[in-house]
C-alpha cells in the first residue's frame, strides 16, 4: 500500500503536511478532453540525444520509478511529484483523433514519433483504454516511423501493428538485472525478467528492439551493465544506450532520497549519495543541463568505457543523433519538457 507523499510543489503556495500517518493513496483517473494537440516537441538528451517529437496519451505513471524525470511535469498540473504522479493519472481519450488531424497537416515533414517521455505508453490503464494502440493504428495509416520506450510487456499486444509500421524500434528501459536490485527504485514495474521475455517476443517477430540502461545510479548498478547487455543480446536486441541518474528538480531529489531511506540500508544509501555527490561536484543535482547525463570522475569514465567495450563486443549499435527538422517546428506543440 502506498501512503500519500508529495514534496512541496514549487508552483503551489500550499502543501499538505500530515499530523501522524498519511492516508493511503488511491488510483484516480482524470479524462482530459480539452487537449488540442498531442504531438509535443521535446528535447531529450536521455534517448538518442536531441529534438524528438513525442506522443503521450497519459500523464503520470503508476509504475512509480523513484528516479523518473517526468515527475516534474505533474507539478505543472498542480499535483505533487511524489505519489500524486503515481496515482493521479490523466488520460487523453481523444489522442488518436488529434494525432490523425495533426499528421494530416505535417506527415510529409515528420521524421519520427516517439511514444514516451511523460509516461510509459503501456502503463496498466492502456490495457483498457487502448489509446497507444489506436495511435499506432494512425501511425500505420500515415506510415510514420515510430519509436517506443517502455517497461511493460503489454507492448507485445500490439505486435500486429508494430510489424506494419514503416520503421519501428521498441526500447525497454532496464537499468537493473534482477528484481531485488530493481525493487527499491522501480517498485511497481514489471520485473526485469518479464521485460526480457517481451523483448524476445518482439525480436522474434522481426521488430527492432533495444535496451536503455538508464539510469545508471553511481555506486549501485554499474556492475549490472555487462549482464544487462548480454541478456538483451540474447533476447535479440540490436541497440543500446546508457545514461547517468539525473535528479532534475528539488522535488524529484527529495522523493528519490526519501524512498532510498525507506527501502535500502543506511550503508547502501550513504554509498549511493556519496558516490553521486563525487560525480556532481558536491551535490546530488547536476550543475548544468549539459552535465546531466554524465559524471565528472574517472570512475564514470571507467563505467562509460565498460559500456562501450561490451556494446562493441556484442555488436550493438549505439544511437545516431537525429537532426532537428526545423520545417515542422511551427506545426507542433512547443515543448512541455
Ligand atoms: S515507467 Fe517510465 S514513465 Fe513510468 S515512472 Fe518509470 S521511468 Fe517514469
Amino acid at each position: 500500500m502506498r501512503q500519500i507523499t508529495n514534496p512541496p510543489n514549487p508552483y503551489s503556495q500550499y502543501s499538505a503536511e500530515y499530523v501522524g500517518e498519511p492516508p493511503p493513496t488511491k488510483l484516480e483517473v482524470f479524462e482530459e478532453t480539452a487537449t488540442r494537440k498531442v504531438i509535443t516537441k521535446a528535447f531529450a538528451s536521455d534517448w538518442e540525444g536531441g529534438w524528438r517529437y513525442t506522443v503521450n496519451c497519459y500523464r503520470g505513471c503508476i509504475h512509480g520509478c523513484t528516479y523518473c524525470f517526468a515527475r516534474q511535469y505533474h507539478e505543472y498540473l498542480g499535483y505533487g511529484a511524489g505519489t500524486d504522479f503515481e496515482t493521479k493519472i490523466v488520460v487523453k481519450p481523444n489522442a488518436p483523433q488529434l494525432l490523425r488531424q495533426e499528421l494530416k497537416k505535417c506527415r510529409d515533414k515528420m521524421p519520427h514519433l516517439d511514444f514516451s517521455f511523460a509516461t510509459d505508453p503501456y502503463l496498466p490503464l492502456e490495457a483498457s483504454y487502448e489509446l497507444t494502440r489506436k495511435c499506432l493504428e494512425v501511425c500505420v495509416d500515415f506510415q510514420v516511423p515510430v519509436a517506443v520506450i517502455t517497461k511493460a510487456p503489454l507492448v507485445t499486444r500490439d505486435i500486429d501493428l508494430l510489424k506494419n509500421l514503416k520503421k519501428v524500434s521498441v526500447f525497454f528501459s532496464m537499468p537493473f538485472l534482477t528484481k531485488e536490485k530493481s525493487n527499491p527504485f522501480e517498485p511497481y514495474t514489471p520485473v526485469p525478467e518479464a521485460r526480457f521475455r517481451a523483448m524476445k517476443m518482439l525480436s522474434d517477430e522481426g521488430i527492432m528492439t533495444g535496451i536503455g540502461i538508464a539510469p545508471v545510479i553511481p555506486g549501485y548498478n554499474e556492475p549490472d551493465i555487462p549482464g544487462l547487455l548480454e541478456r538483451a543480446k540474447g533476447c535479440g536486441a540490436t541497440r543500446a544506450f546508457m545514461s547517468m541518474l539525473h535528479l532534475d528538480t528539488d522535488s524529484i531529489e527529495a522523493y528519490f532520497v526519501q524512498k532510498m531511506h525507506e527501502r535500502l540500508s543506511p550503508t547502501r544509501v550513504s554509498k549511493i549519495v556519496n558516490t553521486m555527490k563525487r560525480e556532481r561536484g558536491g551535490t546530488l543535482r547536476h550543475a548544468t543541463y549539459k552535465e546531466r547525463m554524465t559524471g565528472r570522475t574517472e570512475q564514470w569514465e571507467v563505467t562509460q568505457k565498460m559500456f562501450d567495450f561490451h556494446v562493441r563486443r556484442l555488436g550493438f549499435r549505439q544511437h545516431e543523433k537525429p537532426a532537428e527538422p526545423e520545417a515542422i517546428s511551427a506545426l507542433v506543440q512547443p515543448s512541455l519538457f
